[in-house]
């Protein structure tokens, strides 16, 4: 398998360069060169197989030619081993044809472990058989900086740095990251906001002097082998629902983009989904352009769902480029437009085209509360203000009834109290067994200002197992 950019001037990669690489050197996001496509009878074939086992079928195409076919399977076994609960994700029913697809049963309790848990391990395998060893550096508002200190806490060859706005993440989010302890963790708190740590990511990607030749690799959900691990899932809640003789419909508590894509590739390759729900909070950029043709970049709002909070949604490009015929020099332009003005809109036709599949809503908090505490009322099932998007996004905007309609459970509810606590919900919910004693943990953390000489200097000091470049 090949993989070609966004925005057309990039040399075409295999997967194991896409891996390493992030975005491609013209700016743009690697996408397969063209979809595996399964028929309906092999995908019928694949009811009930384990979790670990359908995700080599689905994957296997997309990693050919890189990862032999025994490392891959055994690499699944143990990505897929770790979570807590048999299925690894697991459906509960919510209402009539209504069900939530639990993704929050990994390691930190947010559907980037299935992501981020092979991610690790897939870098370990590549970077072993290579003999290199890389740095990763991360920005996060809570959710990635775990789920990306988890996935690579036994990597031999990576030392990883993420980067948090000092006392501005949850104190169980915090503890998720700084209890990690080991020679190739480092965990940063910025004198600063997210957005301070993402620019200094940006900016360390851009000049990687202070590396001393050691390789930089992201992790963000741009990186490609993300998005594929997220297809997955899509094709098991399928399966367990009747398809593909019968087709549904998902709503996807939606940030980046990156997990709703991964649905959208799942309905290319063969799945039979007919429709798409882009559920957001008040940062509704992907609400606009689905509902009004308008991309336009706003400011940021902080809401009760924190891991939705963004202005622009960095893989929204890659459905640009198919929405136009996969014409990278137009991609180019649009997106130049866009970095110009901070405003994109599409030809009628392709916007037309887009909403075939897709529809959305944005969901404020009251209403976001207001839905934890209805469900929770019918039917005594809490679920997290992400999640509670998803579902009222369902509601709303379902198409036919009698489809199955899937929510993807993005987070476990005890990541969020808050959000619980504002929708009058006295009982709050336990860790889970593995996370009894978080609040009983030592922790390692290191507090730097908000100086990107600073921070550099801090990673060439300790990214080789916590010793010197
Ligand atoms: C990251 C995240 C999202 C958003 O996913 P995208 O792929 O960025 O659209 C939604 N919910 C939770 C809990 C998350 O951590």
């Amino acid at each position: 398998m090949r993989y070609i950019s966004t925005r057309g001037q990039a040399p075409a990669l295999n997967f194991e360069d896409v891996l390493l690489a992030g975005l491609a050197s013209d700016g743009g996001l690697y996408v397969p060169e063209s979809l595996p496509r399964f028929t309906l009878e092999e995908i019928a074939s694949w009811a009930g197989l384990p979790y670990h086992e359908l995700a080599f079928r689905v994957m296997r195409p997309f990693v050919a030619g890189c990862i032999a076919d025994a490392d891959f399977r055994r690499i699944l076994e143990e990505t897929y081993g770790v979570f807590a609960h048999k299925a690894v994700a697991p459906l509960t029913q919510l209402g009539a044809n209504e069900w939530v697809l639990e993704l929050f049963q990994g390691p930190t309790l947010a559907f980037k472990d299935f992501a981020l848990q092979l991610l690790g391990r897939l870098l370990d395998h590549v970077l072993t058989r290579r003999g290199e060893r890389v740095v990763i550096m991360g920005a996060t508002s809570g959710d990635t900086g775990s789920a990306a200190i988890e996935g690579c806490k036994a990597c031999d060859n990576v030392d990883i740095f993420i980067m948090h706005p000092h006392n501005r993440v949850s104190e169980v989010q915090r503890r998720q990251m700084t209890t990690i302890l080991g020679d190739n963790i480092h965990n940063i708190a910025i004198e600063g906001n997210f957005d301070d740590c993402q620019e200094m990511v940006k900016a360390s990607f851009a000049d990687q002097g202070f590396l001393k030749g050691t390789r930089l690799v992201a992790v963000n959900s741009i990186n490609w082998a993300r998005i594929m691990a997220q297809i997955v899932y899509y094709f098991h809640a399928a399966l367990q629902l009747g398809a593909p003789h019968r087709s549904l419909a998902f709503s996807v508590p939606t940030g980046n983009f990156g997990d709703i894509f991964a649905g959208y590739l799942a309905r290319n390759m063969g799945l039979p989904v007919n429709q798409l729900i882009v559920a957001t909070n008040r940062n509704d950029i992907l609400h606009r352009f689905m509902s009004g043709n308008r991309y336009d970049k706003d400011t940021l709002h902080p809401s009760l769902s924190p891991s939705m909070d963004i202005m622009v949604s960095s893989n929204f490009e890659r459905l640009l480029f198919d929405l136009h015929g996969r014409n990278g020099a137009v991609v180019a332009a649009l997106m130049d437009a866009f970095k110009a003005t901070g405003r994109l809109s599409v030809g009628d036709d392709r916007w037309t085209e887009a909403r075939r599949l897709f529809d959305s809503l944005a969901v404020d908090d009251e209403t976001t509360c207001a839905t934890i505490a209805g469900v929770h009322g019918e039917t005594g099932y809490l679920l997290d203000p992400h999640t509670a998007i998803g579902v009222r996004a369902a509601r709303e905007c379902r198409r036919n009834p009698a489809l199955p309609m899937v929510i993807l459970g993005t987070a476990h509810p005890v990541k969020f109290p808050e959000a619980a606590e504002k929708a009058g919900i006295a009982a709050v919910p336990q860790l889970p067994a593995h996370l009894a004693d978080l609040f009983q943990r030592e922790e390692r953390c290191s507090v730097l200002p908000n100086d990107l000489k600073a921070v550099q200097a801090f990673v060439s000091l300790h990214g080789n197992r916590g010793k010197p470049l």
